[in-house]
């Protein structure tokens, strides 16, 4: 039982969004914001956010407004970011060396300490000052190295035999780029799937209903 149960799906959903712009507030020296300017700059209404910040015990106050540091560092804490879980990437091709490159682990609750590949081109190269290590010295790295969590940027060919190798190794969090769907075969991990392809057919679907296509989209239909 996770201990902020109590806070619904839709809201943890919409903390990152909360921590982000408050994030930003703080960066520009604003102490404190009532919940219609967060609502004006967020577009959230303000009930919306009322309803999301007395979730977990208010903050705001009649006629101040919210303490901004302070309801950042609640939400900061709420997501765990105050956490240090030790994460290890497997693939380090295109998308596997931009994950670990751009990522602020540190400030996320992360911290990366091992990247794998089995391409003996890419085994021996250093990404983020850590050196990538073949893939078949997963075992030994995992057993000297307390591992929390496997970011997989594989193929979704490769995906099936690592993500056995990692379950027997007692990994259960998962943060999945790779096509293979891994909660279909193992019902107690925690995983957090990205797809910037579903995010990219969302926006279509949502442009597909307000626009009509271009009158030459079907040249570029025919040499993409
Ligand atoms: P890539 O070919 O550049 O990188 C894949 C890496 O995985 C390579 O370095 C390769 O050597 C390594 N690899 C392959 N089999 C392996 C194995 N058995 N053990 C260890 N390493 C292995 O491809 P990419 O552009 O980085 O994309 C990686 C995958 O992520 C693709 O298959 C793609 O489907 C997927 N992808 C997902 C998203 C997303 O939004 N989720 C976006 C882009 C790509």
């Amino acid at each position: 039982m996770h201990k902020y149960e109590n806070i619904s799906q839709p809201v943890i959903k919409r903390l990152p969004r909360y921590y982000r712009f408050l994030g930003e507030l703080l960066d520009k020296g604003v102490t404190r914001i009532s919940s219609r300017e967060l609502s004006d700059k967020m577009g959230f209404t303000a009930s919306q956010i009322r309803q999301d910040l007395n979730c977990f015990g208010g903050f705001g106050q009649q006629g101040y407004g919210y303490a901004v540091q302070s309801l950042y560092n609640e939400i900061g804490h709420i997501l765990g970011l105050d956490h240090c879980y030790k994460a290890i990437l497997i693939g380090a091709g295109n998308l596997g060396k931009a994950v670990a490159v751009h990522m602020s682990f540190e400030k996320r609750g992360f911290k990366l300490i091992g990247i794998f590949d089995n391409d003996p081109a890419k085994v021996g190269t250093v990404i983020r000052n850590i050196t990538v290590t073949d893939l078949d010295k997963l075992e030994e790295f995992c057993k000297e190295n307390k591992t929390d969590v496997a970011i997989f940027t594989v193929p979704k060919a490769a995906a099936p035999s690592i993500a056995d190798r990692l379950y027997q190794l007692g990994i259960r969090n998962y943060w999945n780029f790779s096509h293979y769907d891994l909660s279909i075969n193992y019902d107690d991990i925690i995983v957090e799937n990205v797809h910037l392809n579903d995010s990219l057919m969302i926006l279509c679907y949502k442009i597909s209903d307000a626009c009509d296509e271009p009158e030459d989209a079907q040249e570029f239909r025919k040499a993409d």
